[in-house]
């Protein structure tokens, strides 16, 4: 992958505008800071390598040069678009499990924000807002995906086990711009039903673990265990618990175990 087969692979999608690095530190930060500067809607930053991708929290994110997709994407939502924010996780993971099915996978997502393939990490999503006093500016939808083998990290370093497209598929994946073009034609068909019922319904559909026993394990140490039952109309997680009540998990520091 290099800026001109990029280009040209993306050319038919109205970018607001391309960055390209052969390695930076991470595609979110380099969003964000542009973002802030006044960056158009669906700008875009993509990296070969990312020396300091992060997760959620700061958890580090692997992206080794040549076999990874690693991009940031800038959205300027519209004032329709304000309520419905929440979604936007689900929107992205919706479009990078697309992208994994018309590759003739079956991808699942991992609420709130990884994509499964055969029960394994493929990629993992992070969404940051720029504030401007209590409203977002603007949006930036970071996304990892692993292709090439070498894009998994290894094993010990992991708390969920990993894997790339190339193992999944067992042949040779796409190139990874092609794969990004099928991400973001997916992204742009979503995003005008971020307000609508439909999009919710997919991603429950699409997510993994469907009404089996799973245990939410919270950063503050405390666990919660139920039968995964569906999403709240902004993206919250409901669980159904053992006296058959309603627990509603949001968004935050939360992890998502199935119960063996
Ligand atoms: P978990 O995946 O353990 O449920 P999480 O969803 O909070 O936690 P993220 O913030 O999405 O995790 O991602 C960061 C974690 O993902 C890292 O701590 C590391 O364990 C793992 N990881 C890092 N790079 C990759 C990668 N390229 N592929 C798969 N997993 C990765």
């Amino acid at each position: 992958m290099n800026e001109t087969s990029l280009k040209k692979s993306l050319s038919k999608l109205n970018l607001g505008g391309l960055r390209y690095f052969d390695s930076i530190g991470s595609t979110n930060d380099e969003a964000l800071a542009w973002a802030a500067g006044g960056a158009n809607d669906f700008s875009l930053v993509v990296a070969d390598e990312q020396t300091q991708g992060r997760g959620r929290l700061d958890r580090k994110w692997f992206t080794p040069a040549g076999s990874a997709l690693a991009f940031s994407l800038i959205l300027r939502p519209s004032a329709p678009e304000l309520p419905h924010l929440s979604r936007t996780v689900g929107l992205a993971a919706l479009s990078a499990a697309d992208s994994c099915l018309k590759l003739g996978l079956a991808p699942r997502i991992k609420w709130p924000n990884d994509i499964l393939v055969n029960g394994k990490k493929t990629a993992g999503i992070l969404v940051e807002t720029v504030w401007a006093g209590d409203e977002a500016d603007s949006l930036v939808v970071g996304m990892g995906m692993n292709v090439y083998k070498p894009s998994v990290p290894p094993m010990d370093s992991l708390h969920f086990p990993a894997t790339s497209l190339e193992n999944e598929l067992g042949n040779e994946p796409p190139a990874r711009e092609q794969i990004l073009r099928e991400i973001l034609t997916a992204f742009l068909s979503w995003r005008e039903k971020i307000g609508a019922d439909e999009l919710v319904q997919a991603w429950e559909e699409m997510l993994a673990f469907r009404g089996e026993q799973v245990q939410i394990q919270s950063g503050g140490g405390a666990h919660v265990t139920g039968r995964l039952d569906g999403l709240e109309s902004d993206g919250s997680l409901r669980l159904r618990g053992e006296h058959d009540n309603s627990v509603i998990i949001r968004f935050g520091d939360v992890k998502l175990r199935p119960i063996a």
